[in-house]
């Protein structure tokens, strides 16, 4: 299936999330019916981060955001069981510290974009600032709508600079989230996940609507897209986005770059180490 087409935003598109269904699972009955295509994508998704890390020439930038109990952490552990911790890092982004706040909006998020060669993965992004921001006005609407222009042209250095962008929307719908509040509720282990304001920030559903579809309208672009990721069902969002990262990697095209060394060379060298050493062992 053609996840990336089908979730995608296209440049121009209306966002309507009440429109879609955070349950879709495809023609996929059960996790254990799509297993075998997620180990896939998996193994694909090794050897093509080994390729971006030996070519050393781009990197990729994979922005999660969502609503509480959306699955960004289950997300990030996904994609990270099969990656080479060498290549890749993750930021996660919190309330600005005074340090942070005291620069433009964007100053964190740059400092914490991937190297070349890299996999960087952010945990709440700079949407944040068009999101969270604007649901609590944290900033006066003259400032924060006027982000969204600058958030474009910040992707656009980032992509001419060789980071391919992909950014995911976890649909999840509201059913949902009150099951996993309540797992977590019932789970003593995840009670260290209960935040007071996954409660306060479901009472601000709707204005988070609008602002997920705000900022998804206004910049999916052809270089950085948005995609909606259905999200009710973990194994399902986990599939669509390694589907989709293994795509977006694989039209890289990469290649191991070439040998620095004559290896026809380096081969004779190896050789006569060899046999000296084999002669001078103690018989
Ligand atoms: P998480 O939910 O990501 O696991 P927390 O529970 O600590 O982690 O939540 C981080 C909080 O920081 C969220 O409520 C989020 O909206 C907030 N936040 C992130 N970026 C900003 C920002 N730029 N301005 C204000 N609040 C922000």
């Amino acid at each position: 299936m053609d996840y990336a087409k089908k979730f995608q935003v296209k440049p121009g598109d209306k966002v309507n999330l009440d429109k879609v269904d955070a349950g879709f699972k495809d023609q996929h009955k059960s996790k254990e019916d799509a297993l075998e295509l997620i180990e896939t994508y998996n193994s694909k998704l090794k050897e093509l981060q080994y390729l971006l890390y030996a070519e050393n020439k781009h990197s990729l930038l994979i922005c999660l955001q969502g609503r509480d109990a959306a699955g960004k952490d289950g997300t990030i552990n996904h994609v990270l069981s099969t990656l080479n911790p060498q290549g890749c890092t993750v930021s996660g982004f919190k309330v600005p510290s005074a340090e942070e706040a005291a620069h433009d909006f964007l100053w964190r998020y740059h400092k914490a974009a991937p190297a070349r060669g890299q996999v960087g993965i952010f945990n709440r992004s700079h949407y944040e600032d068009v999101l969270v921001v604007r649901v609590h006005s944290l900033v006066p609407e003259a400032i924060w709508s006027k982000r969204y222009d600058q958030i474009n042209d910040f992707e656009k250095i980032l992509h001419n600079n060789g980071t391919h962008i992909l950014k995911f929307y976890l649909h999840i719908d509201a059913d949902e989230q009150l099951k996993r509040f309540k797992k977590r509720i019932d789970d003593p282990q995840r009670h260290w996940k209960i935040s007071e304001s996954d409660y306060t920030e479901r009472n601000y559903w709707n204005d988070y609507t609008s602002a997920f579809e705000s900022a998804m309208e206004k910049c999916s672009t052809t270089h950085a897209p948005w995609f909606i990721i259905p999200s009710n069902h973990k194994w399902f969002r986990n599939l669509a986005i390694s589907e989709i990262i293994v795509q977006t990697l694989e039209s890289l095209q990469m290649k191991t770059p070439e040998p620095t060394v004559d290896i026809t060379q380096i081969r004779k060298r190896y050789h006569e180490i060899l046999q000296k050493e084999e002669k001078s062992k103690p018989k």
